[in-house]
């Protein structure tokens, strides 16, 4: 399926010279949501995933489907002052100042097996920054799954570069 047809691409949003990919209208076609969740579900069914963790906003939108297609549990990443119960937070920087990611501390159990699932790869900010969270909690991360990799930015890089195999990026 032709998914990139599907993307709508936004220049100068959200600032001068840069181009969103917009995801509303791939993930508003049936057909297309079907292909998506269950492709990146055939890539990781035989891993024994316990949880899949979503990454705030449309890691939940992809990341919730994709556990109820694995049998897996879901847990939320979510900005800062969001997650009412006892939390952990990780800052990591972006292009222009800092952000933060925040996770509760009993959503995983140490060990327990874990697929991280967001819209879209860039530089790995934010993936590597939620991928912190989870390994503070002492959870496993078996693998990663995007619908878009901007494999100019790197992030696949990055990722590697925490020690996860290329091979355990979905994109
Ligand atoms: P990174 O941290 O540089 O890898 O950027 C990835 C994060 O920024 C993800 O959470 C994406 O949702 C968001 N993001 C960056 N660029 C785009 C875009 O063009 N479309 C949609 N989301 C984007």
């Amino acid at each position: 399926m032709d998914l990139k047809a599907l993307i709508r691409e936004i220049p100068d949003f959200p600032r001068p010279g840069v181009s969103f990919k917009d995801i509303t209208t791939v993930m508003r076609d049936p057909a297309a949501l079907a292909y998506i969740i269950r492709s990146m579900a055939r890539r990781f069914r035989d891993e024994r995933i316990e949880m899949v963790v979503g990454v705030e906003s449309r890691g939940f939108a992809l990341g919730s489907p994709l556990a109820y297609e694995l049998g897996a549990g879901f847990v939320l990443i979510r900005k800062p002052g969001k997650l009412p119960a006892d939390k952990i937070r990780v800052e990591y920087e972006l292009e222009y100042g800092m952000d933060a990611l925040e996770i509760h501390k009993d959503a995983l159990a140490p060990g327990q097996r874990v697929l991280m699932v967001d819209d879209l790869l860039a530089t790995g900010g934010t993936m590597g920054a939620a991928a912190r969270l989870v390994q503070q909690l002492g959870a496993q991360i078996v693998g990663f799954a995007f619908l878009i990799e901007l494999a100019y930015l790197g992030g696949r890089q990055r990722l590697e570069a925490m020690g996860f195999d290329s091979d355990r990026i979905l994109a």
